[in-house]
């Protein structure tokens, strides 16, 4: 058994010797080494699945799905404000956030603009506007 170090910032894994993180620097010299078969499992148990509230319905979004119109889950066929690709969902290291994909009319998080091409962190509770026509509400559970 190799056991590893696992970055508590990006949840990359270390070899046991490293002080700081190789994929993003941060000082991981004070971490516990530990058991990767372990880290998995705990992983998995903790995973977090993602909702989002849309006029009442309630959709899980998996990771790298896109929302927009080229989606059918949530159905923005009627808001041609809305790009094809308007956001791309990603889940890194247990935690999800958004991206705007150089949508034409832009995305907002709780009234904040976003930029395109940058991810943001989104919490329970948050407010996903897209296009300022459609107002996603984020559930995690
Ligand atoms: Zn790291």
């Amino acid at each position: 058994m190799t056991y590893v170090k696992v970055c508590p910032v990006c949840n990359e894994k270390n070899q046991v010797e490293s002080l700081t993180c190789f994929n993003c620097q941060h000082n991981i010299a004070g971490v516990l080494p530990s058991d990767p078969d372990l880290i998995i499992k705990n992983r998995e148990e903790k995973a977090v699945k993602l909702f989002f509230e849309y006029l009442g319905e309630s959709y899980e979004i998996t990771n790298n799905e896109i929302i927009g119109r080229s989606n059918t889950k949530i159905n923005f066929s009627r808001l041609k404000t809305i790009s094809r690709e308007h956001i791309r969902v990603i889940f890194r290291g247990n935690e999800w956030s958004i991206e705007d994909m150089g949508s034409s009319n832009g995305t907002k998080i709780n009234g904040k603009s976003c930029e395109a091409y940058t991810e943001y962190l989104i919490s329970n509770g948050d407010k996903i506007i897209l296009a300022d026509d459609a107002e996603i509400v984020i559930k995690l559970q």
